[in-house]
């Protein structure tokens, strides 16, 4: 039995991550286009009628945009807690009422084998989370556009042998980008995203309670370089004595094509 993971789209421009495992799959958000994510789930020989929902972490539309669609189209049930469901309906009012599934945030559901952790995230938004998920002994997890490190989430991922971690920007970056002040507050924010050297340090601590491979993930276009953030983190993890590639395995997600794998088997995570 294997539990994949698998970024399709990673930025501000669109999320979507693929999951699969023992017969279910999964997509955590919809963020492109219908068209799109059509497209680069075949690209992984996989029919989008054969999902078995879509689980959305926070109605920005970088998470939604092809939901409504989607929905019209296959009937693909949606899972989101309230507060998402509220903030999606305002903007997209054509969800037949069959595709709503309501969760809430912090208690596990199942979708066939698979166990749904959904957990609370510091950001601007109404109800926003990442997932834990776990199937057989595996566990892996979902955690992006997290304004700042807090024991909450930390606690709901540690464990995960395979993470989508974001890795949003650097912090100089920012600070000496072409962003109004406005936007540079609201992403170096509390409520904002997760910055590399901040997802570094989380990554430290999870290494240590088990998790083998990492896609970094939401990098802004604008404020981030994927070396930059692969190697601010793979430099923070040979620091403290890991050997990035044996120990650990380090991606980076893209922002606009399908990314390497995360798979795993049993005790074994490794990046293909
Ligand atoms: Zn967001
Ligand atoms: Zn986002």
């Amino acid at each position: 039995m294997r539990m994949t993971l698998c970024p399709l789209f990673s930025g501000s421009s669109g999320n979507s991550i693929f999951l699969s495992c023992g017969g279910v799959r999964l997509l955590v958000d919809a963020g492109m286009s219908a068209a799109r994510e059509e497209a680069a789930l075949r690209e992984i020989g996989v029919d989008v009628r054969e999902l078995d929902g879509v689980l959305v972490t926070h109605e920005h539309v970088d998470h939604v945009r092809g939901l409504g669609v989607l929905c019209r189209k296959y009937g693909l049930p949606v899972y989101a807690n309230e507060g998402t469901w509220q903030g999606i309906l305002e903007k997209e009012s054509g969800i037949p009422a069959r595709c709503v599934r309501t969760f809430y945030t912090g208690e596990d559901f199942y979708i066939g084998g698979v166990d749904v952790r959904p957990f609370a995230i510091p950001h601007d938004a109404n109800e926003p989370v990442g997932f834990a998920f776990s199937c057989q002994g595996m566990r892996c997890g979902v955690a992006t556009d997290i304004g700042h490190i807090s024991s909450g989430w930390m606690d709901a991922v540690s464990g995960c042998q395979a993470l989508v971690l974001e890795a949003n920007h650097d912090v100089e970056m920012v600070e000496r980008g072409p962003y109004p002040q406005r936007l540079r507050r609201r992403i170096l924010g509390r409520n904002g995203h997760l910055c590399n050297a901040d997802c570094a340090k989380a990554l430290l601590e999870l290494a240590k309670k088990g998790t083998r491979a990492v896609s970094l993930a939401h990098l802004s276009a604008d404020n981030n370089l994927p070396e930059l953030a692969y190697n601010t983190v793979c430099e923070a993890l040979s620091g403290a004595g890991y050997a990035v590639g044996s120990d650990i395995s380090v991606t980076v997600a893209r922002r606009d094509r399908v990314s390497d794998m995360l798979i795993l088997e049993g005790e074994e995570a490794d990046a293909v």
